[in-house]
């Protein structure tokens, strides 16, 4: 069957389906017979065994490839598995004649709720464990398999209703050929996601993908927004032609890759990537990029269910800042909120969390969060040459508030005689009071960088990740290009730098215009950079 949807991440993959049993499932059954009872144990006690086998075999993957830490997260998921207090829960429930698909997600909420009411901010942490183990125990017992990414062997293309960027997270390097979900549009995390990893998208197909969950083969088309489950010969072999196609377009940009970007009449515009881990410097530096652009860090928070220590943290950050050696790297401070939830922090439920508790709102209100982020920049500084930026910006007094606790945090590593390094800071502006404001802002910057995606969804009242608002999503817009005008002419009267980090940046249409309006930088998905450096030596 042909799936229609948005393209959003270029590019053509055949492979098998994996769809990834994420998220709380519902129960088939609610409730169970008087003669299910005993037969029905059963099931939740081979469940369990299942579920501990393969988390266990995880944590010993993880060993032998020396990832200690990580294998450690694995082997007490095996024991919050096994634990008799959470059996127990669901043996008393199943004997009251509830299906043990629900019994163990209520078990597990009740077991969770004790761990979320403790003191200590770790057992605190571990009710989202718990949820998680006791979601995949009940995914099992309903046949669905794991709830968990780890279970991806081959490299498959990935079916789900809709992918949070925790998900999208925990795929091991190179296992997912291409996305394709129900919702989302371009500028959702599941998209930005799959142009980093240079695998095509297609998202917001609607409700038809749950008829083709069942496929056991994907062809999918990223640039024409289509997805083909169990293709015949005919359009594999359209596909085969296509994707030859699209390597010999790539390998004819091979010459831009490591150009310096120049208009015709001799302006520099500087081309770098979007990062979400240090892993991905590498790659990032092969595609020709010039700096980072834009580190999203909370993805580092989000591929893994502890918090990241300030060492940690300092790791990561300077591998990035050794990698890139002299070029700039921005790095964004923690935008959590909106899509993006952390694993191991409780965020409260919001009705509109794109309007909520997000970005620098929820760092300036968490230090104990957030300072530790700062504190490992500012170290990791000495290694390079990264500067920092801060997220969701409305107003003066937040950036002073943000840049007082880098200063504060500096203070506090000068006395304890730790080496850190000069950073400059800098504002995302991606909301329109930011926009507005942007003459008095770019009196506290150093730079800007401007976040169309979100620009985009708060100038036109359109969230960004709503399959149906296709035309309201994109910065091409006369309502969003009069902002950007105005942030640029600010940021020219002051003499600072203005990027743009959203994915307008990497956009072949919308690159002529952005630097028609005065952007200096412009930072994408990697492998877009070559593309976007033709298209700016070809500007006159
Ligand atoms: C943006 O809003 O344009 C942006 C780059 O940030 P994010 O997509 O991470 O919200
Ligand atoms: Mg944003």
């Amino acid at each position: 069957m042909k799936l229609t949807g948005i393209g959003a991440s270029e590019g053509v993959a055949v492979g098998p389906a994996f769809v990834p049993a994420t998220g709380r499932p519902e129960p088939e059954r609610e409730r169970i017979t008087e003669g299910e009872v005993e037969p029905e144990l059963q099931r939740f006690h081979a469940a369990v065994e299942t579920v501990a086998g393969r988390l266990g075999q995880t944590a010993e993957r993880l060993r032998a490839s020396g990832s200690e830490d990580e294998a450690d997260i694995f082997d007490a998921h095996v024991e919050l598995v096994e634990d008799p207090e959470l059996a127990s829960g669901v043996e008393e429930r199943v004997r009251d004649l509830q299906s043990p698909e629900a019994a163990v997600l209520a078990a597990g909420e009740e077991f969770a709720a004790e761990f979320a009411a403790m003191d200590d901010e770790y057992l605190a942490a571990r009710a989202d464990d718990v949820r998680d183990v006791t979601q995949q125990i009940s995914a099992e017992l309903m046949g669905r398999g794991t709830s968990d990414f780890e279970a991806l062997q081959t490299p498959s293309v990935v079916l789900a209703k809709s992918l949070a960027p925790s998900e999208t997270a925990r795929i091991p390097k190179g296992r997912a050929l291409g996305f394709v979900t129900a919702e989302g549009s371009r500028t959702s995390h599941v998209s930005i996601m799959a142009r980093s990893m240079g695998i095509p998208a297609v998202v917001g197909v609607g409700p038809s993908l749950e008829e083709a969950l069942d496929a056991k083969t994907v062809a999918i088309d990223g640039n024409e927004g289509l997805a083909v489950t169990d293709p015949d010969a005919q359009t594999l072999a359209e596909f085969e032609r296509m994707s030859g196609e699209l390597a010999d377009e790539r390998a004819a940009l091979d010459e831009y890759r490591h150009v310096e970007a120049r208009t015709s009449e001799g302006r520099r515009i500087e081309v770098a990537a979007n990062l979400g881990s240090a892993s991905e410097a590498e790659d990032a530096l092969a595609w020709g990029a010039e700096g980072v652009g834009l580190f999203r860090t909370e993805f580092l928070f989000m591929e893994r269910d502890m918090l990241p220590s300030e060492d940690e943290q300092y790791e990561a950050y300077s591998a990035v800042a050794r990698a890139f050696g002299e070029k700039p790297v921005i790095v964004r401070t923690l935008d959590v909120g909106g899509d993006k939830d952390l694993p191991g922090v409780d965020q409260p439920h919001e009705e509109n969390p794109f309007l909520g508790w997000r970005g620098i709102r929820m760092s300036l209100d968490t230090p104990d969060l957030f300072k530790p982020q700062l504190r490992a920049i500012l170290r990791a500084a000495a290694h390079g040459n990264l500067k920092v930026m801060f997220p969701m910006v409305v107003d003066v007094e937040e950036l002073k508030a943000a840049k007082a606790l880098l200063e504060e945090s500096r203070a506090e590593l000068e006395a304890e005689g730790a080496e850190t390094g000069e950073v400059e800071t800098g504002v995302m502006i991606e909301t329109p009071a930011a926009a507005v404001c942007a003459d008095e802002l770019a009196q506290e910057s150093a730079f800007f960088s401007i976040g169309t995606n979100d620009l985009v969804q708060y100038t036109l009242a359109a969230d960004r990740g709503n399959e149906r608002l296709g035309r309201l999503q994109s910065a091409d817009h006369p309502a969003v290009l009069a902002l950007i005008r105005r942030i640029c002419e600010a940021a020219g009267a002051a003499g600072i730098q203005v990027g743009v980090c959203g994915e307008a940046a990497g956009e072949p249409s919308m690159i002529p215009k952005l630097v028609g309006l005065g952007v200096t930088e412009l930072s994408m998905g990697a492998p877009s950079i070559p593309r976007a450096k033709k298209i700016v030596s070809e500007l006159r």
